[in-house]
């Protein structure tokens, strides 16, 4: 069994990929081009911003955001401590320093009274400008964009949405990708939209960050002369390959995948619902469900289910092990669990369980039997 069936969904768009694929060889033009522009229209028409730029990687497209604000050394970005690295590191990269804030412990995602706070205090210190808020969209559920929206504009913070994992969910019709001043997202092969490689794109409603980024992944050249550059940029396009990759993958993913994975997550929510904690998608809320991610009593219990369900053939992973304030990388910031109860308690008790669209109702009831066989 796949944790995420990558082949299952090549073997239903091969022919759509293999021409898409043959057809870029055979232009023999293999950065940016025609291709990458009909996915840039695409994927701004679909979440409804005015610009999609693509680019290398979805860490490139957080950093190239933050780069087009001017964020750097001397101001304050808060970030979700329970996330993908990538998600902090982007603020270190460009010289800012990074806030790590609590999470909700029902929807993992950042928790806007933690965040008010964290605001609050590094205001009273008075040693950073604040400036930017990193919502996550985690594990494909919006963050709660609804309040976090208040809390920037009476701070006069932008909003930076990490969509690595959220593309492909919306709130209230309104798709992840939209939410915020800009947005970034990825391509990584096990993301809900993925490609055959990295690959990442940020999106904006504002002519002129959409001019700067475009510079800005190209070596900072001049709209005007390209070998006249105007600023300090660096190289982050994305392949021909790879947008040809996701043009073949698009309609489908549109049209089919976001209700297969939504299918697949009431599957395991009626089968699991009795037994441990399932996932808690808000009110109105859609996740494109990049994961599906219960949580046991502790975490004793969830290292066991691990092992057990490993024996009985079942992959599973535990997203993630460690909080941002617990990384290595940030030791120097001497951060506790004490600030961070709720993230503290999820690294010990999460699991995420095999997903994706392609898993069928049959596959879903042996892993909800053997899990509930293991906790007997
Ligand atoms: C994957 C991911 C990223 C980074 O994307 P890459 O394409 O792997 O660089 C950023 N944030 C989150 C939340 C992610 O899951």
């Amino acid at each position: 069994m796949q944790f995420r069936d990558l082949k299952k969904q090549y073997e239903v768009l091969k022919l759509e990929i293999d021409a898409g694929i043959q057809a870029t060889i055979e232009s023999s033009a293999f950065i940016l081009g025609k291709t990458v522009e009909e996915l840039e229209e695409k994927l701004a028409d679909y979440t409804g911003r005015k610009h999609c730029i693509t680019c290398a990687s979805g860490t490139d497209a957080l950093v190239l955001a933050l780069k087009a604000y001017n964020i750097g050394v001397g101001d304050a970005v808060f970030v979700p401590d329970f996330t993908y690295i990538a998600s902090a590191s982007c603020a270190s990269l460009v010289g800012a320093t990074p806030i790590f804030v609590d999470i909700d412990i029902n929807t993992f995602n950042i928790n806007p009274t933690a965040l008010e706070n964290a605001i609050e205090k590094t205001l009273k210190e008075g040693k950073l400008t604040a400036k930017a808020i990193i919502p996550v969209d985690l594990f494909g559920q919006p963050a709660n964009f609804d309040k976090i929206n208040r809390i920037a504009k009476k701070y006069g913070l932008l909003i930076l949405e990490d969509a690595a994992q959220g593309f492909g969910g919306n709130i209230r019709g309104k798709r992840a990708g939209s939410f915020g001043d800009i947005s970034a997202t990825s391509f990584f092969p096990a993301k809900p939209l993925g490609c055959y490689g990295d690959g990442g794109a940020i999106f904006s409603d504002d002519d002129e960050i959409d001019t700067r980024l475009r510079s800005l992944r190209a070596g900072g050249r001049s709209p005007e002369d390209k070998y006249n550059n105007c600023e300090i940029g660096i190289n982050s396009r994305l392949d021909t390959m790879q947008a040809a990759v996701l043009l073949a993958k698009f309609d489908t993913f549109v049209n089919k995948e976001i209700d297969a994975v939504n299918e697949v997550a009431r599957w395991y929510t009626d089968r699991l619902k009795e037994i441990v904690e399932t996932p808690v998608v808000l009110d109105g809320f859609i996740s494109s469900w990049a994961q599906y991610t219960i949580k046991l009593s502790n975490r004793e219990q969830r290292n066991n289910m691990q092992t057990k369900l490993k024996e009985a053939g079942i992959p599973s992973m535990i997203y993630y092990p460690r909080g941002m304030h617990q990384q290595q990388a940030f030791k120097d910031m001497k951060l506790t669990d004490d600030s961070y109860p709720n993230t503290a308690r999820a690294v010990d008790t999460v699991l995420s369980l095999p997903m994706h669209p392609y898993l069928d109702e049959a596959t879903v009831d042996m892993i909800c039997s053997e899990i509930r066989k293991i906790l007997k």
